[in-house]
């Protein structure tokens, strides 16, 4: 059946018609001007408006375990595993090239003195980096010559590995070292640049942890540094460096300046005579950022 309008509802649907198609234009020019407010100029990061449900969504990972002092936990799921409990194969020697000659014990490995640091086979950009180390226990030497080893991000920037711990029981107001030493070369320092913010550390013997977020220097064509190595550093969960820039290389009493290096380099450790142990050592390389 066909329906016959009334004048009065013809009149009501002109008036519905226009009121849509001034909703539709408004909308139109919206997007466009929105478009126009959001659209990134040519080489630049793009911008997204607020709750866009357009934007991209980050890739899905699985997230890891903490670890206890009985048992390593396990590495996000998109980690890169650099010590697997077993072996070191993703690791050799920096002297030479040949097969790391430290020892490897049940889920951990051990610096053997005088064999030499040793370093990853592959080499990695700015990234996310966890290790987790043990001072030897019961604990030899003073100073320096005490639990000493170090996490070389690219091989040339050395988050201090020693043992500092500090017992917290106070003498005239102080903590009770066990073992001192200058302040930026206690466990969590950027060694000779940065002592930590505080003194996080465990005993000796005990599984301590680092987390470092690493972003490597960038240098012009002609060799002009661009921005400085950036370091952030979580020592038992507690914050102990704040992106921190550095000056250049780490180094024993001397500030050398920054020499170009590729954006990519292998993580070293130290041998500093000392059978420090490591375990679970994993890292996330970060990407996009630039
Ligand atoms: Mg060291």
């Amino acid at each position: 059946m066909v329906k016959i309008w009334s004048r009065s509802e013809l009149n009501m649907r002109k008036v519905i018609i226009l009121a849509e198609t001034c909703l539709a234009v408004a909308a139109f020019l919206g997007l466009m001007t929105a478009g126009r407010l959001f659209a990134a100029p040519q080489g630049a990061k793009r911008e997204w408006p607020p709750n866009d449900r357009s934007r991209p969504l980050p890739p899905v990972i699985a997230p890891g375990t903490s670890s206890t002092q009985e048992k390593a936990g396990a590495p996000p799921s998109d980690a890169i595993i650099l010590f697997n409990g077993h072996d070191l194969s993703n690791w050799e020697s920096v002297a030479g090239g040949g097969p790391a000659k430290w020892k490897v014990g049940e889920g951990y490995f051990e610096v053997a003195p005088r064999t030499g640091d040793i370093q990853t086979r592959q080499a990695y950009g700015d990234c996310q980096l966890h290790i987790e180390w043990a001072t030897p226990n019961p604990p030899r030497g003073t100073d320096q010559d005490r639990g000493n080893s170090g996490v070389f991000l690219h091989g040339l920037y050395e988050v201090q590995v020693l043992d500092s711990y500090a017992k917290l029981t106070y003498v005239d107001g102080a903590a009770a070292y066990d073992n001192v030493t200058y302040a930026d070369g206690e466990a969590g320092a950027v060694y000779g640049q940065y002592p930590p913010l505080v003194n996080a550390s465990r005993k000796p013997g005990e599984w301590q942890t680092y987390d470092i977020v690493f972003h490597g220097p960038r240098f012009n064509a002609g060799g002009k540094l661009l921005r400085p190595a950036i370091m952030t550093v979580i020592h038992n969960g507690v914050l102990v460096q704040d992106h921190v820039s550095l000056t250049g290389p780490t180094a024993f009493e001397s500030r050398p300046p920054y020499r170009v290096t590729p954006e990519k380099l292998p993580l070293t450790l130290q041998d500093h005579n000392h059978p420090v142990r490591f375990r679970n050592v994993w890292l996330r390389e970060l990407r996009g950022e630039e």
